[in-house]
């Protein structure tokens, strides 16, 4: 019989261990191996069987083994020092307490996923883990910052195969009452946040709290009896169902996500947040439900908008145009509408619903696109890697007609991944022991690795690579059992794995441009390299398909049936249901980890930092995280076909080259030893990576990289805008809607140069005055630019300088602008000037998208 609900009751803690119970809700412990070590003892076994979840622990170990422990002094005391400790995290000065020049009063972080525990599974990959590890740097950091996002029932699908290596999805569903959360209440009862729906209906969702150290996470649960059923689901699944599903799910996170964080601040006396990032355009509602509440309080959506955008960040996380959340336009208007088709939004009150649609405008008029919405209501924004930053200023150019690529404001903020989460215990021991607890919190000290030992470190190598052989001869049983196997078929499993074999990881979703199945490309090729008598090779690959993807869940489905041979099945296995509890195994115990996007897709990519973190030597296509930070010592690049078109060509090349590779270098590497065994040039490259590129891979890193050139510039930005009853917003509101006026008469009516002689050298002083009609805007409210380079046969301007043209009398109608400049460069050289908008409460010239160049 199945029950038709379940529910979790939490055991009664003895007094002595009542700190047991604290330890256990608040998510620290889930980077903490000493509170880890003390719910384990409790009984080693069940820990195992809970899935080294501590409230499930709490929950079945048996009364009397509690008694047992709660009478053992040496026990009683280290679970008061854990819990000591514990506080003590909590409310020490950390590095943001100790900075001057950033006031920032709080950050909300809106993410439609979050990946903090696999006891908390909220996320499907990636953008979740990052999420995940941004909650836990910044609470190491002490940052004042609140994470958003939804409760979901059944989070993301589990992964099984069926016997022909068909991927097959599994929905468990999850009891929040036995997950670390608690409700967030006002005078005693829960909080339910509303958001109008069409038609008149309500959708309600309670609000649970996941303490995440210092860092409460916000999760809306629909999943409530004062819904009705379609309602409830909203919550059910990440990424599941249709468009119209998801658009609800996201007017919960983000319209519902501000409303709970305004009742969070409210019950805890916290101040309103000053700076909100949006992880990813799913988020991006959140947006103009602030614009609603400040027009609400009475100001008008132009000048709400320049105070919204003033705190809010971007953060863009796919340079691939379908990966993009886009609605059909009818599906938005159908949802932020007026009641009875009137102009005014239903659920938005006070705001026009086209200005609504507007902010998501695209290309095609038919279509909402949230990324849009997000660049339009935020001022800052950023890629996740330096290349995905330069790759995002081309996918939006369109936004910023006129200008260059270069020019379109989007920086980057390269991801990190949280170190005390993904580095195995072994080396954070090391690092205590070596540097003190510096480099596991705050991740400093990473220098001093130089001075270890080449053997200790190649030892701790050999021990995670054993750990992980070990885990994945379990999880090979469990796959093949699920399979149809019977036991005594599986005598072989014990074999799968050598402990002295080169090592090779590949995990990752399975979307096309990760290219799952390139080391398949020639098949006998492979089956040599993991063959090879003399240097052989193992692979491990891992990931889930999408459910509605079928193609991906063919690629799955080779790789397994090609790792199905029994003449090969020893050196290479795919493990189903690949998640954190099985990722941390194999960034330990991987001596190599592989991944061969197709260059440029790869925004950034953080499984290869988790393995550098450990050690691990990366060898990738340059694409993402790879291309700023190989450095030729710290693994090695798979050299790319970039511009060949022909997909199967550049495919074919690049799997050549990955082959190539594999048998010339990274092979004959890993087995050349020294008399005492020693692979001394690997564990060179080991030692080098964990010491220079492990501290540019960190989460912590990420995070003051966000606090010092997003987070603060927005809250000042917000700041300014804000005081005096938001006079800075009116001033930038009514300045957006004079250029909006003024510049279609903007022109550049004369460009004179003087000065050079008729054979000019490098560095001769040109003089260029420009005369210019502003449209009636003033000379201070805009900038005038020379831009001086190297002009094309067909007149295109490339190495660009650009040089600021100082005004010098004039009258309206015809302003006077000038400059003195040197030549910067020879040869074929050429110049024009245009004109932007310049008003000190915005971030660049190029914020506002007008730009007037000579002659156009
Ligand atoms: C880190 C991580 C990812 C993301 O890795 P990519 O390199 O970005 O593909 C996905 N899933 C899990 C379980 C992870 O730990």
């Amino acid at each position: 019989m199945k029950a038709l609900r379940r529910f979790t009751v939490r055991a009664h803690l003895p007094e002595r261990l009542a700190a047991l119970g604290e330890l256990s809700t608040n998510l620290r412990w889930s980077w903490h191996g000493p509170t880890q070590d003390l719910f384990a003892e409790l009984d080693p076994g069940l820990w195992q069987t809970v899935g080294h979840d501590p409230v499930r622990m709490l929950g079945e170990v048996p009364a009397a083994r509690l008694d047992e422990l709660a009478a053992d002094d040496a026990y009683v005391a280290r679970v008061e020092a854990a819990a000591a400790g514990l506080r003590d995290y909590l409310t020490r000065p950390r590095w943001f307490q100790e900075q001057t020049g950033t006031a920032v009063a709080g950050i909300a972080y809106f993410s439609m996923e979050f990946g903090v525990t696999e006891v908390l599974p909220n996320y499907s990959g990636g953008l979740g883990i990052l999420a995940g590890d941004h909650l836990k740097a910044a609470s190491d950091l002490g940052l004042p910052l609140i994470g958003v996002g939804l409760l979901y029932r059944s989070g993301y699908f589990r992964q099984s195969l069926s016997a022909d290596g068909w991927q097959r999805e599994h929905y468990p569903s999850l009891d929040p009452q036995g997950l670390p959360l608690r409700l967030l209440t006002s005078e005693g009862s829960p909080v339910l946040v509303h958001v109008g729906m069409p038609e008149g209906r309500v959708l309600r969702a309670r609000v649970w709290i996941a303490q995440v150290g210092r860092v409460p996470l916000l999760l809306l649960d629909s999943d409530i009896a004062e819904n009705d059923p379609e309602l409830r689901a909203v919550t059910d699944r990440l990424y599941g169902g249709d468009q119209d599903h998801r658009i609800k799910q996201e007017i919960l996170a983000g319209i519902g996500g501000v409303r709970a964080v305004r009742a969070y601040t409210r019950a805890e006396g916290l101040p309103d947040p000053d700076v909100f990032h949006m992880n990813e355009g799913h988020a991006g509602f959140l947006g103009v439900e602030r614009i609603r509440e400040y027009v609400a309080q009475g100001l008008d959506v132009d000048t709400a908008l320049a105070a919204v955008r003033a705190g809010t960040v971007f953060t863009t996380h796919t340079p691939v145009p379908a990966g993009i959340d886009r609605f059909p336009m009818p599906l938005v208007r159908r949802y932020f509408g007026g009641a009875h088709g009137e102009s005014e939004s239903a659920l938005l009150p006070g705001l026009p619903v086209e200005r609504i649609l507007a902010f998501g405008r695209e290309a095609d008029p038919a279509v909402f696109n949230m990324a849009h919405m997000g660049l339009r209501l935020a001022q800052r924004a950023n890629g996740v890697s330096r290349l995905h930053g330069e790759v995002s200023r081309e996918m939006f150019a369109g936004l910023w007609p006129g200008f260059d690529a270069a020019e379109v404001p989007i920086g980057s903020v390269t991801n990190g991944v949280h170190a005390p989460t993904w580095a195995a215990r072994e080396w954070l021991d090391k690092a205590r022991e070596l540097v003190g607890p510096e480099l596991v919190e705050e991740a400093r000290g990473w220098e001093k690795l130089s001075d270890v030992d080449l053997g200790q470190l190649w030892s701790t190598r050999n021990v995670l690579r054993t750990t992980l052989i070990e885990e994945v001869r379990r999880r090979l049983r469990v796959s093949w059992r699920q399979r149809g196997a019977a036991e005594a078929e599986l005598g072989w499993v014990d074999e799968v794995f050598d402990p002295g074999v080169l090592t090779v990881g590949f995990a990752r979703r399975v979307p096309t441009y990760k290219r799952l199945t390139l080391m398949l490309r020639d098949p006998e090729r492979l089956r040599a390299l993991l063959l090879d008598p003399e240097r052989p090779v193992q692979l491990v690959v891992a990931g889930k398909s999408h459910p509605a993807d079928d193609g991906g869940k063919a690629l799955i489905q080779q790789v397994v049936r090609f790792a199905d041979d029994p003449a090969v099945r020893h050196r290479i296995v795919f493990l189903p249901d690949y998640d954190m509890s099985m990722a941390r195994y194999l960034y330990w115990g991987c001596d190599v980890w592989l991944n061969n996007p197709l260059r440029p897709l790869e925004a950034c990519g953080t499984s290869g930092m988790k393995s550098a973190l450990n050690g691990g030597l990366n060898l990738s296509i340059k694409d993402g995280w790879w291309d700023e930070m190989f450095d030729g010592e710290n693994g090695w690049a798979i050299p790319t076909a970039d511009g060949v078109r022909d997909e199967h060509r550049r495919d074919d090349l690049e799997a050549s080259a990955l082959y190539d590779l594999f048998e010339r270098t990274v092979a004959p590497r890993f087995y050349d030893r020294d008399a005492a065994g020693l692979p001394v040039r690997w564990v060179e490259m080991v030692r080098h990576t964990l010491q220079t590129t492990s501290p540019k891979v960190l989460a912590s890193r990420m995070v003051r990289d966000y606090a010092e050139q997003y987070y603060g510039p927005a809250a000042a930005a917000f700041g300014t805008v804000s005081v005096q009853d938001y006079a800075g917003a009116r001033a930038v509101a009514e300045y957006r809607r004079r250029v909006e006026a003024a510049w279609p008469s903007v022109k550049i009516v004369q460009v004179d140069s003087a000065g050079l002689p008729d054979t000019p050298v490098i560095g001769a002083e040109l003089a260029l005055t420009a005369r210019i009609d502003l449209g009636g805007l003033r000379p201070d409210e805009v900038a005038v630019q020379a831009i001086l380079g190297r002009v094309s046969p067909d007149d295109d301007l490339s190495d660009a300088e650009t040089v600021p043209m100082a005004h010098v009398e004039g009258e309206p109608g015809a302003e006077v602008f000038e400059v003195r400049t040197p030549v910067p460069l020879s040869g074929a050289v050429g110049y024009t000037v245009r004109v932007l908008p310049h008003h000190p409460l915005l971030a660049s010239d190029a914020e506002l998208g007008f730009v007037a160049v000579a002659g156009a």
